[in-house]
């Protein structure tokens, strides 16, 4: 009998055609996940098993991998003869306190002739009668005995750890979220990666109006992400010289609009070069000026890629809630500025038209400018614990 941890997929065993390459993803996030401890890994089409010693260790990274439903200690027996499991179960049972228990089989072994129920009783009996003054409850027991008959062994768990859910991280492509200090931008990256959709970062800041502060903020907000992103890598653009010159040279009332589309522009680019499909931010329909219909289509405009927006129709307070869990909250609540935020006129544009935001975006140069931005952009590649790495990927 070896006791391991299994791994049970959920949603992620209705993608028949492409299964494999699914599994093979999962396996790699786990030993990437797992890669400070001594694990190996094997799996066929409907368990994944994690043979380890550190089981509370390996756990607590498990459960912050996307793409598992459930997680459990389990032991795996090797014999599919009701008696033999039967009797393994009852030792490991002696060491547990409970009064009450209910048997659960699953049978994907169809060459066992006895139904499911009945393997159930036939073990339920056999408990009763090895270990006294227990009895069997069907609603709310102490224990749950879940047993699967598979082809050459069986597999006998009790307790169940509540996985993430979503797909494995990198399956479904490539995607670059616009992360700000705030609180709904990485929330809208945490609600995509779980999609599978592995993430790049894009932060803008405006140094000197922005300080270092407000940079490592976002350095910290990467680095949660990290976490189940398996690692991020964070592009900083120097917004600085685009925010002075729409500041001096465009109606204030289009500031947040014109900047918004430089921002777009910016990304699109990145995004392009990184091979990613998608932007994602963290934009709410209604939540500010910039975030009416009507503005949003009028920044969207400048650009081709698809952005998706995950909190377009989550009120705020449901934002807080996920950002809480994900404990991005107390970090994206440090009260350092944003670019946003600094050169936010009084009365934004509610409505902005397009052709005006064509006209005043003539006066100023602004293609030179993202040049310059894109080339001289800092890129790192963040790391839940390591210090970050500087690397220059252009
Ligand atoms: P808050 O939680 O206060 O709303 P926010 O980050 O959502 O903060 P918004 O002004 O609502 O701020 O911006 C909308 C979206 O635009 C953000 O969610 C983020 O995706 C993107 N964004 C804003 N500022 C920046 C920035 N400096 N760098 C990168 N992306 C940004
Ligand atoms: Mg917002």
């Amino acid at each position: 009998m070896e006791k391991v941890i299994l791994i049970k997929y959920g949603e992620l065993s209705t993608k028949k055609d492409n299964i494999n390459f699914f599994l093979s993803k999962l396996k790699q996030n786990l030993l990437y996940a797992l890669k400070d401890l001594d694990v190996d890994i094997t799996y066929d089409l409907g368990r994944m098993f994690i043979h380890t010693k550190n089981f509370d260790e390996v756990i607590d990274k498990v459960v912050n991998v996307f793409g598992i439903h459930e997680i459990n200690i389990c032991y795996i027996i090797d014999s599919i003869d009701v008696t033999c499991v039967s009797l393994e179960v009852i030792n490991l049972l002696k060491n547990k306190d409970f009064k009450t228990f209910k048997v659960e089989t699953k049978r994907s072994n169809k060459k066992i002739e006895d139904t499911s129920v009945n393997l159930s009783k036939k073990m339920g009996a056999l408990i009763l009668k090895n270990i006294p003054e227990k009895s069997v409850q069907v609603n709310n027991p102490d224990i749950l005995v879940n047993v699967e008959y598979r082809k050459d062994n069986s597999l006998v768990y009790f307790d169940k750890i509540k996985g993430l859910g979503g797909y494995p991280v990198g399956t479904l492509g490539k995607g670059l979220l616009m992360l700000s200090g705030g609180i709904d931008s990485p929330v809208a990256g945490f609600l995509t990666i779980k999609r599978g959709v592995k993430l790049e970062a894009i932060y803008f800041e405006s140094p000197p109006h922005t300080s270092m502060e407000a940079k490592e903020k976002v350095i910290k907000l990467a680095r949660i992400l990290a976490k189940y992103n398996g690692g991020v890598i964070l592009h900083i653009i120097n917004f600085t010289e685009i925010q002075e010159e729409i500041y001096k040279n465009i109606p204030h009332e289009y500031l947040i609009t014109i900047m918004r589309r430089m921002m777009y522009r910016i990304s699109a680019i990145i995004a392009s070069r990184k091979n990613a499909k998608i932007l994602v931010n963290g934009e709410s329909i209604g939540q500010v000026a910039s975030q009416t219909l009507t503005s949003m289509s009028a920044i969207n405009e400048v650009v081709k890629i698809p952005v998706i927006r995950p909190l377009a129709c989550f009120d705020k307070l449901d934002i807080i809630d996920i950002a809480n869990k994900i404990k991005t909250y107390e970090t994206s609540i440090l009260p350092y500025e944003d670019c946003c935020t600094i050169f936010v006129p009084k009365h934004p544009v509610i409505n902005p038209d397009k052709e005006k935001c064509l006209e005043y975006e003539k006066l100023i140069n602004y293609e030179d400018m993202i040049y310059r931005a894109v080339k001289t952009h800092e890129v790192l590649k963040i790391e839940e614990k390591e210090e970050n790495i500087y690397e220059d990927l252009l």
